[in-house]
């Protein structure tokens, strides 16, 4: 560890990544710190995939998007309370970047769809792996083979200002040491995991299981309004639907499963809400049921689409049965229910309308093909839309709006992207969308 660097990056996830090789590959000298000994943050947790539109993907796959498409729906799913200059850049440069990760050999060739979104623009590897381990393993390749230092177990506790501009940052390791430059980036995650924030913004969550990895306790935050930073949307937090939570351990069933077709049903075998409309909305819907929790139903065609169902059932979280009256009974499912509604369901796809419920995506298979499975979901804490406040070139604002000179920040600990709802697939891009413009802002800031 030197201690003069061009750009400190705070953080090791997605965003952190992508902003150091950006940075390294415009000449700068990056460093990457990492407060935890696991690398990648929450985005090694990502599961379902990368939004983008307009993309050389989609056209291989014949899908015709559009930049104001992606921009509509993210926004109506959002509640309209998205920031419109952030969310502009963010859906006018989701192609782009996955162009980048393509000429970096990320691919991301396989589509699938995420709750709120009416086009298949979530992007994953045709492996059907889970996004967020693909891609922190393919980044940090990456930042080997440029010998970008990046070092664990040290954590910045303060950012360091002269005149009004950041010149770096102290930090602990074993000991507290002193690490200068003229630019910070801010990648350090949200704070699903931080109880005091949540109980000072959100008391009411304080209760439910986090899906977060313990690291994401919103320090970039607290580093930011300590010296000004304005922050915006604090008492955002995204509930998801789908965690499956009778061990220890928070499991999050990605978006994907119901994506590929999977269905939900009450402790009574019935469907209740449409699967796909967004996380705030399920969410809702499944906490109208008295605290049951319930079931995600699908079958063997549905689980091949999505690898990550092997692992989920590897740790013993998944049901299965030869037939639905099997499954019903080790489920404590009603059978003849059960039976119905996936006979139900199943015409629903066929006719291509779902006049139930209204669901209009992920009906590309029917739920027919034994064995079939039941995962049992409960909702969680998943994401903190709320974070710093930033313009459209990644710089931290102060409380009057002003720039605050050397601050950058990306990905989760922004606040303003998402509004009041994030839409799954769309928090990989964000990292690396504003990940690449952090890295090129620094660049063009230093010069
Ligand atoms: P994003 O998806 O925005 O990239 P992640 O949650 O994937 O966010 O990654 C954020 C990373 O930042 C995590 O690995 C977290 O442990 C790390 N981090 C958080 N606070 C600090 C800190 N004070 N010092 C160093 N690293 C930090």
């Amino acid at each position: 560890l030197k201690n003069n660097y061009d750009v400190i990056i705070i953080g090791s996830g997605g965003a952190g990544l992508t902003s150091a090789i950006q940075a390294y590959e415009l000449g700068l000298s990056p460093v990457i710190l990492e407060k935890m000994d696991k690398l990648g943050g929450n985005t090694t947790r990502a599961s379902s995939g990368m939004n983008a539109a307009e993309t050389f993907v989609q056209l291989n796959h014949k899908i015709v998007d559009s930049f104001q498409d992606f921009y509509d729906e993210t926004f109506i799913g959002g509640g309209k309370q998205n920031n419109p200059e952030l969310l502009k850049f963010f859906t006018e440069h989701g192609a782009l970047a996955i162009d980048w990760l393509a000429q970096h050999g990320i691919e991301l060739d396989d589509l699938t769809i995420t709750g709120g979104m009416k086009t298949m623009r979530t992007h994953r590897p045709s492996s059907l792996a889970p996004i967020g381990g693909y891609l922190v393993t393919e980044l940090l390749k990456l930042v080997n083979k440029y010998q970008i230092p990046l070092f664990d177990n040290i954590k910045v506790d303060q950012l360091l200002m002269k005149d009004d501009q950041i010149v770096g940052v102290k930090a602990s390791a074993n000991q507290e040491i002193k690490i200068h430059a003229k630019a910070v980036i801010l990648a350090t995650g949200g704070f699903g995991a931080g109880k005091d924030l949540l109980a000072k913004y959100r008391k009411d969550l304080t209760t439910l299981k986090t899906t977060n990895q313990p690291g994401a306790t919103g320090d970039g935050i607290k580093l930011a309004q300590n010296v000004g930073a304005k922050l915006v949307d604090m008492d955002q937090v995204q509930v998801h639907p789908t965690v499956q939570q009778d061990t220890p351990h928070a499991f999050l069933i990605g978006e994907a499963v119901r994506g590929e077709g999977a269905i939900l049903v009450n402790n009574e075998g019935r469907r209740f809400v449409n699967e796909l409309d967004t996380r705030k909305n399920v969410t809702q819907a499944i906490d109208d049921l008295g605290g049951t929790g319930a079931y995600l139903i699908l079958d063997t065609s549905i689980r091949q689409r999505v690898k990550a169902i092997e692992f989920y059932d590897h740790v013993g979280l998944v049901e299965n049965g030869k037939d639905l009256t099997e499954l019903a009974e080790k489920t404590n499912l009603n059978p003849e229910n059960l039976q119905a509604t996936v006979e139900k369901w199943n015409k629903a796809v066929e006719a291509n309308k779902d006049s139930e419920f209204n669901r209009s995506t992920g009906m590309e298979r029917t739920i027919s093909q034994g064995p079939f499975f039941a995962i049992h979901i409960a909702p969680a804490v998943h994401y903190t839309m709320g974070g710093v406040a930033i313009n459209r070139d990644t710089q931290v604002l102060n409380t009057d709006n002003q720039v605050i000179k050397g601050l950058f920040a990306a990905g989760e600990v922004v606040g303003g992207l998402h509004g009041n709802n994030r839409i799954g697939g769309n928090s990989i891009a964000e990292t690396v969308v504003f990940g690449r413009q952090a890295g090129q802002q620094v660049f063009k800031y230093l010069k």
